[in-house]
């Protein structure tokens, strides 16, 4: 199964991807977490990307689309993969396009969370990551059993430099302007679900699951 997650930053991509990644037992692949791995371990890649994502915008198409080309050529993505945030515009879908029907694979869901601007902004400031596994962990809704432990890995929790409101801005911004017109194009193709990510986390999940299963 090869899946999509769209929606805004926030509306929990992230978590829903790594429960889907569990249960079918799929490769997760974010390009936010690769790039942030690509920063942590100060590679020339990470020093490119590092500027515009504390900025909240997009890195260039031509690289993101480069680490998706060789992320699912790898053996793992065989039997499936969850893209979870990517595509961010409509040039990497198309490219996403080009790329599967050249190894002869197609999308088979493209699943949209749909989550409003207030309880997004609410969300990512009081959201901290595990610097170790990358859980996620709210100060209100899932804090941590420990405060700054994750209750994984017992990795140390960050908030994300990007997880700020005046970024948080720029990137709702950037999300309405140049990953929204996705919801068409994948509508178009006939590959859009949406789900209302209203509720718990495992609402959510079983939601997502009745429109894929
Ligand atoms: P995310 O973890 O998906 O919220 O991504 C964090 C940041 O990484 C974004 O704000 C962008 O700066 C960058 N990024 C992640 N995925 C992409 C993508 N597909 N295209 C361009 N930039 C991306």
């Amino acid at each position: 199964m090869r899946l999509i997650l769209l929606g805004p930053p926030g509306a929990g991509k992230g978590t829903q991807a790594k429960m889907l990644k569990e249960k079918f037992q799929i490769p997760q692949i974010s390009t936010g977490d690769i790039l942030r791995q690509a920063v942590k371990d100060n590679t020339e890649l990470g020093a490119r990307a590092k500027t515009v994502m504390d900025a909240g915008q997009l890195v260039p198409d031509d690289i993101v689309i480069g680490l998706i080309k060789e992320r699912i050529r790898q053996g793992d993505c065989k039997t499936g993969l969850i893209l979870d945030g990517f595509p961010r515009n409509i040039a990497q879908a198309e490219k996403l396009s080009e790329t599967l029907q050249d190894m002869n694979l197609a999308i088979d869901h493209v699943i949209d969370l749909e989550v409003d601007e207030g309880e997004v902004i609410e969300r990512l400031t009081g959201r901290s990551t595990c610097s170790e596994c990358g859980t996620m962990f709210h100060r209100v809704s899932r804090p941590p059993k420990v405060a700054g432990v994750c209750d994984g890995c017992g990795g140390k929790l960050a908030q994300r430099p990007d997880d700020n409101r005046e970024t948080i801005e720029e990137r709702l911004k950037v999300y309405s302007e140049s990953t929204a017109p996705l919801k068409e194009f994948y509508s178009k193709q006939g590959s859009l679900k949406t789900v209302e990510a209203k509720g718990s986390v495992e609402e959510i999940f079983s939601l997502v699951c009745e429109m894929i299963e």
